[in-house]
């Protein structure tokens, strides 16, 4: 049609009929990348995953504008339109620029996170129907006992089915079939199921995608006075954003209050988010939402790819009306969000340690701000930027300070250990206050942040120490198997007959880890059950549920373990908990260390005294005058954190200014710390002045190799976040990639730690 002689005229106007789009691909990029929509592609909706040519390959990415290039004579062409309706929907695509703009991270590694992961491979945004079960026509459980004989948990996987069909009128009325997952979430196994199945008692029926049934009017406990305070300062105003705080102590039931807030919420027919810090650790917390509702999704590490995209599709359509997760369930996509409720909201897991490094607490305040909606923040040992935030009357506070039905709150005190023979780091006052324990018939938690045998392998005659050969560290001994291990690279070795340096026989491990406690305490204590609790003895969720089953039977017994025993589990027969190591963690380089081992402490001390036994807690100090810890000790939390964030304050630290950490790493010791050099250079005095922006460093990191890579590090501090902001965003888009050749950076805003 064109001939060659005015093709100049009629190029614009080829160019105007097009359509472009501005994607956004998964790479370190921080741009979007303009496309043609070729002729006879449907015009992409927001949010759609395309295939694109990208460079020499294909690339999936995810649509976010409908512009006009500037030079559209130079885009290429859609290769493929993955979706008709939008994979991120509308508010996530929010989410997603307001991630990219406050981590300051590349959008379409943004998009990628908020991606299911089979999505994210460009799989379609469906599942395939879930395999599910009915009770036989005309059996009724008679039959089926009759016809099942003796296997008694035959029996109750026929007696759940069938009670979940024949609901008492009033609740949803055709019966459902339940899925095997539903199943298996209720604690029958497939093999199960398939006996059932061979002997006729039920029924395969393809699973219509309803929304998944729950008891929407449990009855709950009668509450406390503080928790009907604290539920009635929340529900006060349902349908308008506020980020509360309950503050209430270890065993103050707060459960409780999320419990019957929630009944609340998912009567008016909205959905509800409660993220919690690590499901594998604490069973029991999904069991009792379970125990309460009947039903509810879960989203953590142990949940494969489909049933993820599953459970994704189904809270984004409003089928799944209660949604329990760990960090990234603040990611789904909601129909009618009503409440969203964080757990423990002070725990280090809710933020992301690499690529994207968001707070999923932090993330969570967003989003209730833009759904309108409330945001309920429970813990025992709030963050101290969040209690700052409370004070301030930025967020609504709640206190319970009591446990109900009258268990007490433990005593606490210091055991001063100065001058003090310890044997595997006990002190013989703490033996003989644990012999008195567990000759009373109860239970004592030793408890000591350390696995492993002993974090020292040292020679007698020379000093020499055995080290990982990747890291700037020193292995830790361990026993079955006998051999050194490093704890952050993972590297492990024989254990060496001589030193390393001398040649001189005389190797001592020095120090105790977990390991070597038990082995102390299992000398002294030999008919004492004793259970160790610890990454080691505890790989599996099942392994973990066996040994709280065993603790939860009540018999006199010992538990000795790491940071793992202290969270949220319920111990009612603990009438001991015994501190061995606090000092470390209180004299730790990080400005977080303080916060993190008070926390832990009240954590690991909330263990006691659970139910009407009183329970004490002792904490064997080097320095039992630090007036960190004798805050914590005398006045509980809220003193430790108001003497805390006083120093925080003095020192120009979080929460008085935001600072972000920008790190790198690579093969030599030299250029990371060159790479962060530049990065910054273009950041003038002036600007800095202006803007009341400090940066610190580039220095080596405290650890600085591991795994074979050098590291340094730099921290950004500035007086207001807009001010930091501002910086960072100049010095992101200077920056080279954050992986090139050997060499890698990447930025923390909001640090958990600066190390
Ligand atoms: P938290 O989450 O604050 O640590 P929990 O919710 O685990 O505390 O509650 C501690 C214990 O108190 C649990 O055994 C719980 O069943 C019980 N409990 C909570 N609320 C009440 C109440 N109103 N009446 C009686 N017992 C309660
Ligand atoms: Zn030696
Ligand atoms: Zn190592």
């Amino acid at each position: 049609m064109n001939s060659p002689s005015d093709s100049n005229d009629l190029f614009p106007t080829a160019v105007d009929a097009l359509v472009f789009v501005q994607v956004a691909v998964a790479r370190p990029l921080r741009s979007l990348f303009d496309y043609q929509v070729p002729p006879g592609m449907a015009l992409p909706v927001l949010g759609a995953r395309v295939l694109a040519p990208f460079g020499n390959s294909k690339i999936i990415g995810v649509v976010l504008g409908h512009d006009r290039p500037e030079d559209p004579s130079r885009t290429k062409q859609l290769i493929e339109l993955l979706d008709v309706t939008p994979a991120l929907p509308a508010e996530l695509l929010d989410v997603a620029r307001w991630l990219a703009n406050y981590y300051q991270h590349p959008i379409g590694e943004v998009c990628g996170n908020l991606l299911p992961t089979l999505a994210r491979r460009g799989k379609p945004m469906t599942v395939p129907s879930e395999e599910a079960w009915v009770c036989a026509p005309d059996i009724s459980p008679a039959d089926a006992k009759a016809t099942i004989g003796r296997a008694a948990r035959q029996i109750e996987l026929f007696d759940y089915l069938y009670s979940a069909q024949n609901k008492p009128a009033g609740a949803e009325s055709s019966p459902t079939a339940l899925t095997t997952q539903q199943l298996k979430d209720a604690g029958f196994a497939r093999a199960l199921i398939n006996a059932l199945l061979e002997k006729r008692c039920i029924e395969p029926r393809p699973q219509v995608p309803g929304s998944t049934l729950i008891n929407a009017n449990p009855k709950g406990l009668e509450l406390t006075d503080e928790q009907s305070q604290a539920l009635n300062a929340l529900l006060k105003d349902q349908h308008n954003y506020a980020t509360h705080l309950l503050y209430g102590v270890t065993g103050s039931g707060k459960t409780e209050v999320y419990l019957q807030a929630i009944t609340k919420v998912l009567g008016s027919g909205r959905q509800v988010l409660v993220l919690i810090p690590e499901i594998a650790l604490t069973p029991q917390t999904v069991a009792r939402f379970r125990d309460r509702f009947g039903a509810a999704a879960a989203l953590h590490s142990q949940i494969g790819d489909t049933e993820r995209l599953r459970i994704w599709l189904r809270a984004r359509d409003g089928l799944e009306p209660l949604l329990i997760g760990t960090r990234s369930a603040i990611l789904t996509p909601f129909k009618n969000l009503g409440l969203i409720i964080v757990d423990e909201e002070h725990d280090p897991s809710f933020k992301q340690g690499d690529g994207l490094r968001y707070s999923a607490r932090d993330l969570a305040v967003k989003r209730a701000r833009d759904l309108n909606i409330p945001l309920l923040l429970g813990s025992a040992t709030p963050a101290l930027e969040t209690l700052h935030n409370a004070r301030s009357g930025r967020y609504q506070q709640s206190l319970m300070v009591t446990r109900p039905g009258g268990a007490q709150l433990p005593s606490m005190r210091l055991l001063d250990i100065r001058g003090v023979r310890l044997r595997e780091g006990l002190s013989p006052e703490l033996v003989n206050l644990i012999a008195k324990h567990i000759e009373a018939g109860n239970q004592a938690l030793v408890f000591l942040n350390r696995r492993g045998y002993a974090p020292t392998y040292l020679c007698g005659s020379c000093q020499w120490q055995a080290c990982c050969p990747d890291c700037e560290a020193r292995y830790t001994l361990h026993n079955n198997p006998r051999t050194l291990r490093c704890h952050h690279c993972g590297r492990r070795s024989s254990v060496p007959a001589v030193c390393g340096g001398c040649g001189s026989a005389s190797l001592i491990p020095i120090g105790a880890g977990t390991q070597r406690t038990e082995e102390a305490l299992a000398e002294r204590f030999p008919d004492t059950n004793l259970i160790r609790v610890d990454r080691d003895t505890t790989r599996t969720a099942k392994r973990l549920e066996a040994q709280l089953d065993e603790i939860n039977k009540g018999e006199p017994a010992l538990l000795v373990g790491t940071q793992m025993l202290a969270k949220g589990h319920h111990f009612p027969a603990v009438t001991l908990v015994a501190i061995l190591d606090a000092d470390a963690g209180f004299l730790a380089a990080d400005y977080r260390a303080p916060e993190r081992t008070a926390a832990l402490i009240m954590q690991v001390a909330g263990r006691a005294g659970r139910a009407e036994r009183p329970g004490e807690v002792v904490i064997q100090s080097l320095h039992p005058t630090n007036p960190v810890l004798t805050s914590l000790i005398h006045g509980g939390f809220s003193a430790f954190a108001d003497t805390e964030l006083e120093h925080r304050k003095t020192g120009g630290m979080p929460p008085f200014r935001p600072i972000a950490m920008l790190r790198a790493d690579g093969l030599s010791p030299t250029e990371p710390e060159a790479l962060l050099r530049t990065m910054v250079s273009g950041i003038t005095d002036t600007f800095a002045a202006e803007q009341g922006l400090q940066i610190l460093g580039p220095v080596p990191a405290p650890m600085g190799r591991v795994a074979g890579r050098f590291r340094a590090q730099m921290m950004l501090t500035a007086t207001t976040r807009k001010a930091l902001h501002g910086a960072l965003r100049q010095i992101v888009t200077t920056a080279p990639p954050s992986r090139h050749g050997k060499l890698s950076w990447s930025l923390d805003v909001d640090p958990y730690d600066t190390y």
